[in-house]
């Protein structure tokens, strides 16, 4: 596998894989990676000729800057695990080597020059991280300008990120954005680089998200569709556990909307998130696709579950 630390030559390294008829997989990341980003990168290895992945801890999505810096990084395990999973090339580099077009202004980013993250960055994430979503949208656009893939990979664990870069890539004709289950711990965790903060205490309470999650799911197969209603039984969950809850919520998955919908749901998401003291966390369940989607407790083995 190729290992690149400069965004220009990841460029020039795609432009000829391109020019040889080579079909092209994407899997933008922030590192530390973990089981569910190697299944976007095993998925991206079975339907496309070479599977490019991207390590970049991006400093435009962080609105808090002590997230920022705990972040955790490991450019060499990253590699070595993309290796494993079918990566062709990896590469990272510099937010300077990434925008060359870009004047920073004492050493900040111009506001100016960031992307309109769309109407779907409106509510949930996009109020508890102002501004976290122009910061996606602003290196998920230069990403794709770099690699121009065939297919980008998203983990639907980043709900409404999906819906964003879904419609960014509306632009990039020929390009298919693909949303792959969420991987989850037996427990039911949700993976996330940041769970490797966790101390143990914190990461049993942090259960309670995906617990919240899984009791909004049975109650909505029970005929529960008041979406206050399913959002409580995830707040109750989340609160007992000693986490600090930013928001509990359903969305109708067919049409985002900033606030809960006021018509009846055929279908449902439930979206969640919290702090274990410092450690911010998210993770989010469809409702409605029960068949999908059996707990992990019930299966034994990690399960996919959007
Ligand atoms: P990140 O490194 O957190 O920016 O994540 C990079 C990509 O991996 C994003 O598309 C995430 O949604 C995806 N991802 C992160 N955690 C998981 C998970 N547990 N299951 C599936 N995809 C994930």
């Amino acid at each position: 596998m190729e290992l690149l630390s400069h965004p220009g030559d990841a460029l020039e390294w795609c432009a000829a894989q391109r020019a040889r008829g080579a079909s092209v997989g994407f899997v933008p990341t922030m590192g530390a990676l973990h089981e569910g980003h190697l299944e976007l990168v095993r998925r991206a290895a079975r339907e496309n000729d070479l599977v490019v992945v991207s390590v970049f801890v991006n400093p435009l999505q962080f609105n808090d800057p002590r997230d920022l810096e705990r972040y955790p990084r490991d450019l060499e395990g990253d590699a070595a695990l993309v290796a494993s999973a079918g990566g062709s090339m990896l590469f990272t580099g510099t937010l300077e080597q990434f925008f060359p077009d870009v004047t920073f202004e004492e050493g900040r980013f111009p506001p100016a020059r960031l992307a309109d993250p769309g109407p779907c960055a409106e509510g949930l994430e996009g109020e508890a991280r102002p501004g976290h979503f122009a910061g996606v949208a602003t290196i998920v656009e230069r990403l794709f300008q770099i690699v121009r893939p065939d297919h980008a990979y998203f983990g639907a664990k980043d709900y409404q990120q999906c819906l964003v870069v879904q419609d960014l890539a509306g632009c990039w004709g020929g390009l298919e954005v693909v949303v792959c289950p969420t991987v989850r711990e037996p427990e039911g965790l949700a993976r996330s680089s940041r769970n490797q903060l966790l101390d143990p205490t914190s990461r049993e309470r942090a259960l309670a998200l995906s617990r919240g999650l899984f009791q909004a799911r049975d109650a909505w197969s029970a005929g529960e569709r008041d979406p206050e209603r399913l959002a409580a039984l995830v707040a109750e969950q989340v609160q007992a556990a000693g986490l600090e809850l930013e928001y509990a919520a359903v969305r109708d998955p067919e049409r985002w909307s900033a606030s809960t919908p006021t018509w009846p749901l055929e279908r449902a998401v439930a979206l969640v998130a919290a702090r274990a003291g410092a450690v911010r966390l998210i993770d989010n369940l469809e409702l409605s696709e029960v068949s999908a989607q059996l707990p992990p407790a019930a299966s034994g083995t990690p399960t996919p579950a959007l």
